[in-house]
């Protein structure tokens, strides 16, 4: 999600998130082997396929492939009567897995990138859960940012990503957006990192974006724990 404020505070990040990537990708496989041991000692299987589409990267990758699926088949639809998604499709040649930032962003009503719908309403500011809605006044790196916010919720599941990512970014909880540095908050830098936005962050905000994906992943309430704790030290 964009703000109105923005700041690149730190010196410039450095080459260590291919190793960041590969922590959060481990930390996301622990809800997969709680969920195997709880199934070993003989809980409900739909209970454990409920708490597995709402707690780990299974529901989330689940729903991110649902609705990209379901959004490319209602394009398809839309531009036989549509000129102009039509023409926003040809320009990324109908690929659903366009890396063309450039060519997304360009678009009038609809594109994909990366395998995710992008849609362009007339909003202020761009969100993302599952598909981009993304505003007119954005641009390539704000759309790579978006993007990461796909990876977050593919890594964290549907119910950890809505309350840690989706509540707190869009509210603007906690000291960062105060300060004037929305991004240096650890929901928005970690979709950076994996969207492959360019922005600065200092060592402080990569190291934190680790321990809030680790702790809103293994216990959800935890990561608002983080947020007021973050909130409330010495300045
Ligand atoms: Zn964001």
């Amino acid at each position: 999600m964009r703000p109105r404020i923005r700041a690149e505070k730190g010196p410039k990040k450095g080459s260590s998130h291919g190793l960041l990537i590969a922590i959060l990708i481990l930390t996301a496989l622990v809800p997969v082997a709680v969920m195997v041991v709880l199934g070993l000692l003989g809980l409900p299987v739909w209970l454990l396929i409920l708490l597995a589409a709402l707690f780990t990267p299974a529901g989330g990758t689940a729903l991110q492939l649902t609705v990209s699926i379901l959004c490319y088949i209602g394009i398809a639809a839309a531009s036989l009567f549509s000129k102009t998604v039509r023409s926003d499709m040809a320009r990324i040649r109908w690929n659903p897995f366009n890396c063309d930032a450039g060519e997304a962003t360009a678009s009038e009503k609809v594109s994909f990138y990366k395998g995710v719908p992008v849609f362009r309403p007339v909003i202020n500011r761009s969100g993302s859960f599952a598909l981009i809605l993304f505003s007119k006044r954005d641009g390539v790196n704000d759309l790579k940012h978006e993007r990461g916010h796909n990876w977050q919720l593919m890594l964290m599941g549907i119910a950890t990503y809505a309350f840690a990512v989706a509540i707190p970014s869009p509210a603007m909880l906690g000291r960062w957006s105060k300060r004037g540095n929305y991004y240096g908050a650890p929901w928005e830098a970690i979709a950076d990192f994996l969207g492959g936005a360019e922005r600065t962050h200092n060592k402080v905000e990569a190291v934190n974006t680790g321990f809030y994906f680790a702790a809103g992943l293994l216990l959800v309430p935890a990561a608002f724990w983080w947020i007021r704790r973050r909130n409330t030290v010495r300045k």
